[in-house]
């Protein structure tokens, strides 16, 4: 392979962001003596015109070489890639050979680059000759993919972002896009403020951040999104606000899907019961929807995971539909992707109920990919979606799986069973760009994939626009592109001819020809077709700006929207409204599990961290999990704000802070998805989420778990917080426990670990008895630091203590040599109901590279000196807190949160944090 990213000279560089389904264009200032990088919002893409969110913006700080899988590992020993490659090749075809095609996986990611996930589609279904290609897409958008192929015939987003700033009622449903999709909220927000008339409705069983923008939220009860599109079309049709003209020409199936629609949901008042909601504001909604033509409704993971989520994507799409409101400007159905590529794995068949390019698995569809690849493999058997594929890992029927760029035992449901299952499993091989994960942990093989910054190739966001990705430095130590690891393996399994792949732009010209192979009715007619690209040349590829598909000879540049004149992919090339009727989630809660727990994201974090915990300045905003539940819950259960709480479920169990608040409905606890076992000892909510999945998309239900939840009856807590790196920033050669080194983690039942700009911080919590907490602390810090303080310390440090045996106190702080704060350690016995000191003050504290008498002597308070005490970080891109901005506006008048901006600059860059600095506004003004 000659490397694209060996070429790499340039220092400006158009890319893309990594992580959500919005998909933002960068501009890259690259420092290549450095290996580093500014990041800057690109002014050139469709997709953000600039912007960027809090995890965008921080893309240069997680492009450090330490804690990267640098090399490849084969059986816990470090190898080189001929042995690695042969060793998987080998296990593969002994496996098949042994005992069939569908005795070995792949479990793919929404992470990868299209021309990954083409290569690893086609070495599976093309040539293994199983369809055991899943990916963590199947977690995020699945039900997505079968409601639109259910009532479009092809899984086509029909509109595009413009329509959300032409639209005249915005509805977002199952979604907080403030903090998910941060910078097309930011697009939302700022057309709206331009254009008041516009309304936002927020269909949400919590009061999310993106309330922050609503005319109107509608808190429906958790699962009941269907009665209340249900609801909605009998009130359409009841009030002459359908499209009797779109309906005839374009559509079949509408008197089925009303009488369906009337079953369920035709008295509003009872429907307004079912749902919990006011049946005023019900009305509200439904006479908005139905007096509005511009009528845009986004929907998100609160709608997709479910195990009613592609009959609730087909609720919504039905309402569309009848109204005629798709493809034109400002209106449609709009389902929102969770990660930068699920769309491109969508493209190339990433899931295991699809074949490549839009292609079902028929006999006919078997057929012309067999030709085009030129293979006689390809398997007329649905694969083995994700749920179901580690059950057949845990039963033994899966021998051989290949995890490409996931961290399956976090994100899954029921998450210790994916652990047992990886355990037991023959082979386990996972290719990561990080060296620790929870499932790295598991591999027998460990493949070094190439990292953002260094993988070159193009992805598609959720309004089909296909972006390149480019590489900004070299490929790191031995890393390589997942495609040429696949194609590699794929050589030695003796698939030479269809792998001679040496560069990402022969990939994607593959990838765009067979687009295009056969694309018409006498074939089969997709609407995925990107043939104009078929040709492409490496320069040309290089060059390729952002576009939304199809990019063919009818539509040589692109098109925004579909269906507006129906034309659709079904037989007769009508859509289909489908009859939904309304289930309840399949678990229903119990006497034993008698609250519900939703799951999510938050703002500044990206999935499984292990990338965005790289970087200190979004590990500030929320630095634990947590679990909001109630006041109502928390007062039955003894439990107060900040306290641990255990939340168990029939799978498993997890720990975090109650955050006690209103903003969810009584019975209802929500906790975020991101923390895993590298990062805690049992903050893995996976573990507690249930497994049932939709009948007809196979996406879990992970909004909806039956689980008790209980204060968890600590005896003490502490923190041990020491000096990662100088306050230049170098690494310190003390501070060898990082992130995820286990082997130095201090006895405790509960443990986080935090990184901050120059220190680690390990929240500490435990049910036992600790008699002499100084011993404690004190091989805490040596388990942590190597700092052994049984020994003298030599004028290296100075120790600074402090003990309160009535009360069970005891603090300790290390003041280096150099005048730099080296380590703080500080314990609580829970009787002594003294709150811990604050971490935010000390994090700052080793930020700086003297300590003034003042901060020496507060060290020890428990207090920050007065005015330094900054409180919660609500603004991650300036390290803004909350005390801060209250102190501001009261002092200084301050009235709303551009007079915040201008005076701290708070929500001046990313603007995520606007939502709370508003929430700060209302709670000041009295
Ligand atoms: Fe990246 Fe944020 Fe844009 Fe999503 S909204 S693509 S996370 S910058």
């Amino acid at each position: 392979m000659t490397s694209t990213a060996d070429k790499i000279i340039a220092k400006d560089i158009q890319t893309t962001c990594s992580y959500c389904g919005v998909g933002c264009g960068i501009k890259a200032q690259v420092d290549h003596d450095q290996r580093s990088v500014e990041i800057i919002g690109s002014d050139l893409h469709p997709s953000n015109y600039g912007r960027l969110c809090s995890k965008g913006s921080a893309l240069g700080k997680t492009v450090e070489l330490s804690g990267r899988l640098l090399e490849p590992e084969v059986f816990g020993k470090v190898s080189h890639w001929d042995h690695a490659l042969q060793t998987v090749a080998d296990k593969f075809a002994d496996t098949i050979a042994q005992h069939g095609p569908d005795s070995v996986a792949i479990y793919a990611s929404g992470q990868l680059l299209t021309e990954d996930y083409y290569v690893a589609n086609k070495f599976m279904k093309g040539f293994i000759g199983s369809n055991n290609i899943d990916t963590n897409s199947r977690l995020c958008m699945s039900s997505s993919v079968i409601g639109h192929k259910r009532a479009f015939g092809t899984d086509t987003v029909p509109g595009c972002y413009e329509d959300f700033e032409s639209a005249k009622l915005i509805t977002l449903v199952g979604s907080n896009t403030a903090w998910c999709h941060p910078v097309l909220f930011q697009r939302i927000k700022a057309y709206k403020e331009s254009n008041p008339e516009v309304r936002v409705v927020v269909v949400d069983p919590r009061q999310t951040q993106t309330c922050d923008i609503a005319d109107l939220h509608l808190d429906i009860d958790l699962g009941t999104d269907t009665w209340l599109f249900n609801g909605l079309l009998n009130y359409l049709n009841d009030n002459g606000a359908l499209n009797t003209q779109y309906l005839e020409q374009y559509t079949q199936g509408f008197s089925e899907a009303l009488d369906a629609a009337k079953t369920s949901s035709s008295d509003i008042l009872e429907l307004a019961q079912t749902l919990n909601v006011d049946s005023d504001k019900l009305t509200t909604f439904f006479k908005w929807f139905s007096d509005t033509e511009q009528s845009i409704t986004l929907y998100s993971q609160g709608v997709n995971q479910s195990s009613t989520g592609s009959d609730k994507v087909n609720s919504i799409v039905n309402c569309h539909l009848a109204t005629g409101r798709i493809g034109r400007e400002g209106m449609g159905p709009f389902s929102m992707t969770g990660q930068p590529n699920a769309m491109g794995g969508r493209e190339v068949g990433g899931l295991a109920n699809t074949l490549a390019s839009h292609i079902e698995i028929t006999p006919k569809g078997a057929d012309l990919l067999g030709r085009f690849w030129n293979t006689d493999k390809i398997s007329q058997q649905q694969g083995a979606t994700a749920v179901e594929m580690f059950d057949r890992v845990h039963s033994g029927e899966i021998k051989a799986i290949w995890i490409m760029a996931t961290n399956p035992v976090v994100s899954m449901p029921n998450a210790d069973k994916v652990k047992e299952a990886l355990e037991k499993c023959e082979f386990v091989v996972v290719s990561d760009c990080v060296a620790d994960t929870d499932t790295l942990a598991l591999a027998d093989v460990k493949l070094p994939a190439a990292g953002w910054s260094e993988k070159n190739g193009t992805v598609t966001n959720s309004e089909r626009r296909i972006s390149r990705q480019r590489a900004l430095f070299p490929l790191a130590g031995s890393a390589r592109p997942d495609w040429w690891i696949i194609s590699q393996v794929a050589n030695k399994m003796g698939f030479t001819e269809a792998f001679g792949f040496e560069e990402a732009h022969q990939v994607f010209a593959e990838h765009a020809r067979l687009s295009g192979f056969e694309n018409h009715p006498q074939g089969i007619r997709r609407d995925f077709d990107i043939s104009l690209l078929a040709e492409l040349s490496a320069q040309a590829y290089d060059e390729l700006q952002p576009f939304q598909w199809p990019l063919n000879q009818e539509h040589p540049k692109g098109k925004s929207r579909f269906f507006a004149e129906g034309d659709f992919y079904t037989p007769n090339r009508k859509a289909r409204l489908l009859p939904i009727t309304p289930a309840l989630p399949k678990n229903p809660v119990t006497v034993d599990y008698p609250m519900r727990l939703n799951t999510g994201r938050i703002r500044d974090q990206w999935h499984t961290m292990t990338r965005t915990a790289l970087a200190p300045q979004l590990n500030q905003h929320i630095k634990e999990p947590y679990i909001e539940l109630h006041p109502i819950d928390a007062e039955e259960r003894g439990i107060k704000q900040d306290d641990l709480v255990s939340v168990s479920s029939e799978w498993g169990q997890m720990t975090g802070r109650a955050v006690v608040t209103e903003t969810v409905k009584a019975g209802d606890a929500f906790a975020p998805m991101h923390w895993t076992e590298c990062l805690t000892r049992t903050g893995r909510v996976g573990a507690v989420v249930n497994p049932v999945i939709d009948p007809y998309s196979k996406q879990p239900e992970s909004k909806h778990t039956p689980v008790q939840l209980s204060k968890f009856q600590d005896g003490w807590q502490g923190f041990v917080m020491y000096r990662r790196t100088s306050p230049a920033g170098e690494d310190l050669p003390q501070a060898q426990f990082d992130l995820g080194d286990k082997s130095r983690w201090p006895e405790s039942d509960y443990l986080v670990s935090i990184r901050g700009k120059s220190c680690q911080l390990l929240e500490l919590a435990g049910q036992n008895v600790i008699s002499d907490p100084a011993e404690s602390m004190s091989q805490w810090l040596q388990s942590a630091t190597s700092i052994n303080l049984s020994q003298p310390l030599s004028g290296e440090y100075e120790l600074l203590s402090y003990l309160d045996e009535a009360l069970g106190l005891y603090r300790m702080a290390l003041i280096a040599k150099d005048g730099t704060l080296a380590a703080i350690a500080v314990f609580n016995q829970a009787t002594s109901n003294v709150a811990l000191p604050d971490r935010n003050w000390l994090m700052s504290v080793f930020d700086k590279d003297q300590l003034d008498n003042r901060t020496r002597a507060a060290l020890l308070s428990g207090q920050a000196p007065a005015g330094e005490d900054i409180g919660r970080i609500v603004c991650s891109c300036f390290s803004v807190g909350e005390k801060t901005i209250e102190k501001a506006i009261k002092e200084q008048g301050l009235k709303d949160t551009n007079a915040v901006g201008c005076a701290l600059k708070a929500g001046t860059n990313c603007g995520s944090c606007i939502p709370e600095i508003k929430d700060i506004l209302s709670s000041l003004a009295v």
